[in-house]
């Protein structure tokens, strides 16, 4: 296996075979985002990709359940590559579940409902999409490229294809709109009806756009509380079908998980104790990107 820079993955593809079939992203424009800052996108060529897939093959064959398709924003991917790098993963790997990738919006609505079924069918099961917010001014400033609608539509299309998706949002990236981000981001995980939900806690990376609106005083993380309160009013007010929610991402100060709705009121009663300094956070030093 050959990687190019550092790879990402999220904390529940711990234990998936990650192959490398794009380097960076190629929008590579959030501001608070240093993942792929220093690479330089492309599409890596699929013959090497599948050399890959069958080095690991030889290597973990019949142990690799789980494959996620790298980097940032994998689902650009033509199609045609996507369809060659399932067929030679369902070959190496008997055992193989499925396959996930990151994809943003756009990478969605660049596919045709045809090609999204026919990679569903081929393997690829589930999406990992990180609106941040669904505030279109967050998103804006943000610079994420989509606007809350495009990630509603996304999201459509991509249920209607077979896919789940792991829908990622970000406390603390709206400064003074931070009540709306909480709200309209609560709004758009409801019209996402993603099957996975996740939280995490922006962190200001050196080198990031970000970063430099933090110097100019343009920017700068809430207090906990703050981060606490959008954390509780997500919960409270979004209404998935039925998603498995978790915030135990190492940029969080408050690891929760259950089902929302069936544990909304206990984890809304958990933010709230925390709130009340009754529940010990993580401690600054633990915390991590
Ligand atoms: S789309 Fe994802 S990987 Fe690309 S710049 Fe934005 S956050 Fe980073």
């Amino acid at each position: 296996m050959r990687y190019a820079g550092k790879l990402y993955r999220p904390p529940s593809e711990a234990d998936a075979y990650i192959v490398q079939a794009t380097i960076g992203c190629s929008w590579n424009h959030c501001t608070y985002c240093d993942m792929y800052r220093q690479k330089e996108f492309r599409v890596r060529a699929l013959d090497e990709t599948l050399q890959d897939v069958e080095a690991a093959r030889c290597a973990f064959g019949d142990d690799v359940q789980k494959v996620f398709v790298a980097d940032g924003d994998a689902l650009m991917l033509p199609t045609d590559d996507w369809l060659a790098l399932l067929d030679a993963c369902r070959r190496a790997f008997p055992n193989l579940r499925r396959v996930s990738c990151y994809a943003m919006a756009r990478n969605v609505l660049a596919k045709s409902d045809a090609e999204l079924r026919a990679l569903c069918e081929a393997g690829l099961k589930v999406l990992y999409v990180g609106p941040e917010s669904g505030d279109d001014v967050t998103l804006k400033r943000i610079a994420k490229g989509d606007d809350a609608a495009a990630h509603v539509e996304a999201a459509r299309r991509a249920h209607a294809a077979g896919m789940e998706l792991s829908v990622i949002m970000l406390l603390g990236i709206a400064m003074e709109r931070s009540e709306e981000h909480a709200i309209a981001t609560a709004e758009l995980v409801t019209k996402m009806d993603p099957e996975y939900l996740a939280a995490l806690t922006v962190t200001v990376v050196p080198g990031t756009p970000l970063a430099t609106l933090r110097t100019r005083g343009r920017f700068a993380v809430p207090e906990v509380p703050g981060l606490l309160r959008e954390l509780r009013t997500i919960v409270d007010r979004a209404r998935p079908a039925d998603a498995l929610f978790r915030t135990n991402h190492a940029s969080n100060y408050l690891p929760l998980g259950g089902r929302l709705p069936r544990d909304r009121e206990h984890i809304v009663a958990l933010v709230d104790r925390a709130l009340a300094g009754e529940i010990e956070l993580r401690p600054e030093w633990s915390r991590g990107l």
